[in-house]
């Protein structure tokens, strides 16, 4: 209702405009970025033109930080919206096409790696060559979004801390540097993943969602909100970054 009525009553506010205007913290959560020429029947493989465009908007119009400044509270600006980019599972072509547009403006990212598809040397996943090579060169920071990306809440508990272990000390033995961050696979987890995720030395996890409310600052709810199909062409990007709720800081 309120959204019909801002539409009604100022029909022509400019959105990037709104934009500007904006203020909070929010984390958006990417998959995949394909070729152009490419049509990618699923949902959450975005074209690449349009994530150039994403990058663009974002750097014009916000202020760009990493998922440990959030965590951190540092580099966060009062004057303008914060945003945090992310990609869950680790496609390889978040090194063959998303990591390059970032690296170009020197924009920190985050990518969830599921280790499993790594160690199978899956064709659309990246491998540790290239994952090595972007920890090299690129304001990059490696999460976990565990070994299989089975929902969390239906394992049971050696499952769970395999899990959750293994897949946090294979990406450390690769990269030779501690992983203290989690995505939930599938955004599934409840109280139990969360004392297990505090257990086996994570210090902050990720969800695929944002709630009403309070719901989305406390370190282990940390709301992200998806780009996929159904929200990257560009008005509807920046119609999201507008409408969605915000936090201003993480609880500790
Ligand atoms: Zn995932």
């Amino acid at each position: 209702m309120k959204r019909f009525l801002k539409q009604h009553l100022f029909p022509s506010e400019d959105p990037l405009k709104l934009l500007r205007h904006n203020r909070g913290i929010i984390i958006l959560m990417y998959h995949s970025v394909h070729p152009p020429v490419n049509k990618v029947d699923y949902k959450y493989s975005i074209s690449s033109e349009d994530f150039i465009e994403h990058v663009r908007i974002l750097k014009d119009n916000t202020n760009i930080i990493s998922t440990k400044d959030i965590l951190s509270n540092k580099n966060i600006s009062k004057d303008k919206l914060n945003v945090a980019i992310t990609f869950d599972d680790g496609y390889k072509n978040n090194y063959s096409i998303a990591s390059k547009k970032l690296a170009e403006g020197d924009i920190p990212f985050t990518i969830f790696l599921t280790t499993y598809f790594m160690k199978r040397r899956f064709n659309s996943f990246l491998d540790w060559n290239q994952i090595i090579k972007m920890k090299e060169s690129m304001d990059v920071i490696f999460g976990s979004h565990s070994v299989n990306h089975w929902n969390l809440t239906m394992l049971d508990q050696n499952e769970l801390v395999y899990e959750l272990s293994n897949s946090k000390r294979m990406i450390e033995d690769k990269l030779n540097d501690k992983i203290d961050l989690l995505a939930y696979p599938g955004g599934g987890f409840n109280d139990n993943v969360i004392e297990i995720a505090k257990e086996v030395g994570y210090s902050a996890a990720f969800k695929d969602r944002i709630e009403k409310g309070n719901e989305n600052n406390n370190q282990f709810h940390i709301g992200r909100i998806s780009i996929d199909q159904s929200n990257s062409a560009i008005n509807s990007f920046i119609g999201t970054l507008n409408r969605v709720e915000k936090f201003t800081k993480i609880k500790k």
